[in-house]
């Protein structure tokens, strides 16, 4: 028994490690078994990260080492090495690219320690932080592929992937059936399939990669249906395979801990975006987090919250998930009782006076309750997360705490 890890074969064209992967998988030598093969998102601001940051794992029982490796070894001159150094294309042309640094580890008796698995996703890492392996082969994907077989699966959910035939490798369009689509998005176990607001489905990626369809589910037989329904309909293209990944997507696994904190100041910039001060650093809610940004922009100074999110550096808290714990009232000078008209103030220390009928009181505040848009956690629509954040309406995905008034 052992694991094998991969990661950062991404290239222009043929680039997606859970091809490569699926390709090795293929061709193990018969007396090798697969277990369960994963899919491990990490860090997404890693500097060096693929295009879709993932990493792939699995679970090896091998009767002949010796010969394994050599396997091992072959596939590795043959398919992956020659990955080595070409640039990925990306959907965000904003970010620098880094051209593909294949890695692959071979652990044979023993996963790395947990620790590494959450300091690869939770923060940078760099190829002196890695663990040891048995075997292992290439650069900076080391990190990844150790870090996907070090996960312990704690949370998880499931991924069904199926590649496209080779000769579409690289075009833009696919064709996977709306029908069946909107069939698996229905099914009680899936997520994350379809877009309810634009009616779009999210299961195919964007860009040349040969994936067809990745469809996300919270347990392995309703990955496999799901996946099994949109191969089996008439209008989708075929493929060259399909594989059920168990993941760590949707899991929170990625996320800080939640944290509360009282806002000091909430600054509105271009298109909505927000940033939230507070005496833990800057919240930002980003323009596109809909209920989040909403939120975050209603807020004003001595409101209590609580968030979670994604740390890019120390002090700054990318918003996943958001509630008001209490919200600081509004204070207003009194009504006369008079004239229904507000008092307003003499100067400090010299009371409040009726404009109308100069009637005066001493100085005094009444307290206006502020109501938050949404009493409880919100998170951003479907086609706004990344994948990453348990969903709020999964039950224990946080604490069912809500508002709790005004203080
Ligand atoms: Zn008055």
């Amino acid at each position: 028994m052992g694991w094998l890890g991969l990661d950062d074969t991404d290239s222009l064209m043929e680039g997606c490690t859970t091809y490569s992967f699926h390709l090795l998988l293929e061709s193990l030598p018969t007396s090798v078994t697969v277990v369960s093969p994963r899919l491990v998102r990490l860090w997404p601001f890693a500097q060096h990260r693929t295009r879709g940051n993932a990493a792939v794992a699995v679970e090896l029982l091998v009767e002949d080492e010796v010969e394994f490796i050599q396997y091992l070894e072959g596939f590795w001159n043959d398919h992956l090495l020659p990955t080595k150094g070409k640039i990925s294309p990306s959907q965000h042309d904003d970010r620098e690219q880094y051209p593909a640094d294949p890695g692959m580890v071979w652990f044979s008796s023993q996963q790395p320690a947990e620790e590494f698995y959450t300091l690869a996703v939770q923060s940078e890492v760099d190829l002196t932080q890695v663990p040891t392996a048995d075997r292992s082969w290439g650069g900076q994907g080391r990190i990844g592929a150790t870090a996907a077989i070090a996960w312990r699966q704690k949370r998880c959910t499931w991924e069904a992937i199926a590649w496209r035939e080779i000769n579409r490798h690289g075009q833009l369009e696919r064709a996977v059936c709306e029908q069946a689509l909107t069939l698996v998005d229905s099914m009680p176990s899936t997520f994350l399939s379809r877009d309810p607001r634009k009616g779009t489905g999210l299961v195919a990626p964007r860009g040349p990669c040969p994936v067809l369809f990745g469809v996300r589910a919270r347990d392995s037989t309703s990955a496999l249906e799901a996946g099994s329904k949109l191969l089996a309909a008439e209008s989708t293209e075929s493929t060259v395979g399909m594989r059920v990944f168990v993941t760590n997507q949707a899991t929170d696994d990625h996320l800080s801990h939640s944290q509360k904190a009282t806002v000091a100041h909430v600054e509105i910039l271009s298109r909505g975006n927000c940033v939230i001060t507070t005496e833990s650093g800057k919240w930002l809610a980003f323009a596109e987090s809909g209920s989040v940004k909403k939120l975050a922009q209603w807020l004003q100074p001595g409101d209590v919250i609580e968030g979670y999110g994604l740390s890019p550096e120390f002090g700054v808290l990318h918003l996943e998930k958001l509630r008001v714990v209490s919200a600081h009232p509004t204070q207003h000078r009194p009504m006369c009782g008079e004239c229904s008209v507000r008092m307003k103030s003499m100067g400090k220390g010299q009371g409040c006076r009726c404009p109308k009928c100069k009637q005066r009181t001493d100085d005094a505040w009444d307290s206006v309750a502020r109501i938050p848009p949404a009493e409880s956690w919100v998170q951003p629509p479907v086609d706004a997360r990344r994948h990453l954040a348990r969903p709020l309406e999964w039950e224990d995905s946080t604490d069912s705490s809500s508002f709790m008034g005004n203080q």
